[in-house]
């Protein structure tokens, strides 16, 4: 058996090791609260394909609000961006695990122990409480490329927040949100530093070519998210 693990049914986050009256996360309370094991076997892990290379990972039935995972065949390696809060034994292990930061590590402790995938993160992400329990094999002190992923740190939501770029696709997770047509930036973290990640994020825009934006809970086309972001950047 494995050792105590709870996934939240709110927000999908895993406790490893303990059993807290109140998710971390999120605040819901215990009776929220399923084992790692009812997880696995109440839910799957499904990939939705993007482009041939790349495939959007998500909890089905949905899972609270487990934010989307993205895998990607390099065609010499497999690596997730993120991590679902499901572990799935029938779904392929990849060779590593890269997170943007550290708010929805998911059950990638069990992967790792599953197939002994490499995990890394911004270092300045890895220190925090809800981290307790996870162990990390890489802490990126910059922005490294990763098998043809390139990282970018652009700091702000987390001090560590790290979106990246393989070929023409940029996952940047909860990074902003759409409310209606409008972008916003996520609410949680320093504002100020919040937007200046913003404007190395539209400056990455710049000096690149991309044409779809991996975030949360969506895939855009650029030619849609950017008009936008501008406003938002504007504002
Ligand atoms: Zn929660
Ligand atoms: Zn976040």
């Amino acid at each position: 058996m494995r050792d105590e693990q709870y996934v939240c049914l709110t927000c999908g986050y895993n406790m490893i090791g303990y059993h807290p009256d109140f998710c971390p996360f999120c605040g819901a309370p215990q009776e929220r609260f399923i084992t790692a094991d009812e997880c696995s076997s109440r839910f799957e892990v499904i990939a939705t394909p993007i482009t041939e290379e790349v495939a959007r990972l998500n909890s089905v039935p949905p899972l609270g609000h487990e934010h989307s995972a993205y895998r990607i065949n390099t065609g010499k390696k497999t690596i997730w961006i993120d991590c679902p809060s499901t572990f799935s034994a029938k779904i392929a292990a990849p060779d590593k695990i890269i997170f943007t930061h550290h708010h929805f590590l998911g059950a990638v402790n069990l992967y790792q122990d599953h197939a002994g995938c490499a995990v890394g993160i911004n270092r300045a992400d890895s220190g925090f409480e809800l981290c307790r329990g996870f162990t990390f094999d890489n802490l990126f002190e910059h922005s490294p490329e990763i098998d043809a992923i390139k990282a970018f740190h652009i700091d702000g939501h987390t001090p560590g927040f790290t979106v990246y770029l393989f070929k023409d696709l940029l996952f940047i997770c909860d990074y902003v949100s759409f409310r209606n047509d409008e972008l916003k930036f996520n609410p949680f973290g320093p504002i100020e530093e919040t937007a200046a990640g913003g404007l190395k994020l539209f400056e990455i825009l710049r000096t690149h070519e991309i044409s779809k934006i991996c975030g949360f809970n969506y895939v855009s086309d650029l030619e849609k998210w950017l008009p936008p972001f501008k406003n938002l950047l504007a504002k």
